[in-house]
């Protein structure tokens, strides 16, 4: 593989002029235009929207800035090495906040936990709710370490295309009981019902129905304890143009509100890219940072699968959808002085909510919600005085039997869920909203084009992971490559970055492409 120069400056040094299309600028496409671009590849990236980041891209309305999906970074070393792969120093472009505390979770009841950093406070909060669970939190903590070191910096960063990839595996999955859930590990640990949510919900923010999702998962607490929870000023919007302008420094170009209708195939090999226009963009290697399920069945259409055939894919199983109200509130800078940045508001079920989403696919009418209120942290997301938050209920995806009806269920949602809020979390606000905008899992579906409308693609259960998830490098065509939430390792932004990175190991160096595609035209 070639090495990157370490002193590679922002100008193009796409000496050997391959080409590499990537179709999509969410977080994984546009880290993986970085690594190409940085490997000497000539890159394109096209996307269908008007600004690049994907979920991860922001809405201006009234005043307010509307970051649309991530709100938490955490393992900032994973975007460090992308940049620094790149040659370029990622604390310069992007200004990271530490939080602390990183979050609150609330209950019905009015009990509340405070998630920290420092494992200390973590340990009083734990005693606080329950004191003879302290033992059991210690030993979470040592068992969610050792699922990190193997599930994330060993099995999330290299490739798992190869069954002998995944037979290598199964003995350290088979120790580390990677067959029970992350609920399950949790209630082995702590009895206290609030502190099994508490070390269990994670999975719900990369799509894992966490009674189903396997265990290997509470590596997250991990993450948060080691690398910390940050926020990104300007919202992971901005570290999405940060990343735009590295493409651009290095030559490549972003081709925005421009719409990829089919990828090429000639002889088993993608040759590029045909546009909704009707323009064709040929390529030595194509990169699809669309959906996974997006890719096989929509755009390899004509192309005949072995592996991911659309009844395979139906009979995936989804990550749930979500209803996100983003909203803003006039002269409320100084109320709710105890709601913070990230705050999660359970409702009174748990098991029995995720099951309605997850499993029977009903939209129930109580809620848990996450609360985003970035305007504690960043000023400029809303007008002097003002605030702007977002609210996030898990729902069910389209995909089920008897899907919602989001035309007629949009405003009744909202409906309840300004009672929740009202009620339990910021008195009075109905009556001071300066903005307003609800997304579906109709946007999802049609500004995404995300299959029935999901919030994070393939659910990550353990039968679609690693080797059992749609591969980096493509199954069923040469010269494809997918990146972002529907391949390996999976949702979240380390996880997308850690695709881009999988994803460069696999691509060849440009030289070796380009005689390819001389051989190929002779
Ligand atoms: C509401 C929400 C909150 C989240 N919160 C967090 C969080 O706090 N922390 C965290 O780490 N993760 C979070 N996530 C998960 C994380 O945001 C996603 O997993 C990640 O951003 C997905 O990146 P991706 O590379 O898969 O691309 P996506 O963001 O899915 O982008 C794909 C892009 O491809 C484009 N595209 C698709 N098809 C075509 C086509 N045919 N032609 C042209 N363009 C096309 C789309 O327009 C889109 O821009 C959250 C997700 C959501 C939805």
């Amino acid at each position: 593989m070639t090495k990157v120069d370490p002193g590679f400056s922002t100008q193009s040094r796409s000496a050997s002029g391959a080409h590499a299309v990537v179709i999509g600028a969410g977080l994984g496409g546009l880290a993986s235009a970085m690594r190409l671009g940085a490997r000497g590849y000539r890159v394109t990236v096209i996307d269908r929207l008007d600004v690049p980041g994907g979920r991860g891209s922001c809405l201006h309305r009234n005043g307010h800035r509307f970051d649309l999906g991530p709100t938490i970074v955490t393992v900032p070393q994973v975007f460090k090495e992308l940049w620094a792969a790149c040659g370029r120093d990622f604390y310069k472009d992007v200004d990271l906040k530490a939080l602390d505390p990183f979050y609150e979770i609330r209950w019905p009841d009015g009990s509340h936990f405070t998630a920290r950093q420092d494992t200390e406070a973590m340990r009083a909060e734990v005693a606080r709710l329950s004191p003879d669970d302290l033992p059991g939190y210690d030993k979470f903590l040592d068992d969610s370490e050792k699922r990190y070191w193997f599930g994330f910096e060993d099995l999330g960063r290299r490739s798992m295309h190869k069954l002998w990839d995944l037979i290598q595996v199964l003995p350290t999955f088979a120790v580390l009981r990677a067959d029970r859930s992350v609920y399950a590990h949790a209630a082995k640990r702590v009895k206290d019902e609030r502190l099994r949510m508490a070390l269990s919900f994670h999975p719900l923010f990369i799509g894992g129905d966490p009674f189903n999702v396997t265990s290997m998962y509470i590596l997250v607490s991990h993450l948060e304890k080691q690398f910390g929870v940050h926020y990104a000023v300007g919202g992971v919007a901005a570290m999405a143009e940060a990343m735009a302008k590295v493409i651009e420094g290095q030559g490549g170009l972003m081709r925005m509100r421009t719409e990829v209708d089919e990828i090429l195939v000639k002889d088993g090999k993608a040759r590029g890219v045909k546009l909704t226009s009707g323009e064709i963009v040929t390529a030595d290697v194509v990169i699809s940072n669309a959906d996974s399920g997006f890719t096989y069945d929509t755009l390899l259409r004509n192309h005949v699968r072995k592996r991911w055939t659309k009844r395979r894919l139906k009979r995936s199983r989804w990550s749930m959808g979500l209803y996100v109200w983003y909203f803003g509130t006039k002269g409320t800078a100084d109320m709710w002085p105890d709601v913070g940045h990230h705050t999660i508001l359970n409702g009174p079920r748990y098991r029995g909510l995720v099951r309605d989403i997850f499993i029977k696919g009903r939209l129930a009418d109580d809620m848990s919600l996450y609360v985003h209120r970035p305007s504690v942290t960043d000023p400029t997301v809303a007008p002097e005085g003002d605030d702007t938050f977002y609210v996030l209920s898990p729902v069910p995806h389209l995909g089920h039997a008897n899907p919602v009806d989001w035309e007629s269920e949009r405003e009744a949602y909202r409906e309840k869920m300004i009672k929740v809020l009202d009620s339990q979390l910021i008195p009075g606000f109905s009556d001071r909203i300066s903005a307003s905008e609800t997304f579906t899992p109709h946007e999802f579906r049609d500004r995404y084009l995300s299959p029935y409308g999901t919030g994070f693609s393939i659910e990550p259960r353990i039968l679609q992971s690693a080797w059992f998830r749609p591969h980096n490098v493509s199954e069923e065509v040469e010269g494809l490559y997918l990146t972002g939430a529907g391949t390996h390792p999976g949702a979240g932004l380390p996880g997308v970055i850690s695709s881009a990175e999988v994803l460069s190991k696999l691509v060849p160096d440009p030289e070796i492409t380009t005689v390819d595609a001389l051989q190929a035209a002779e």
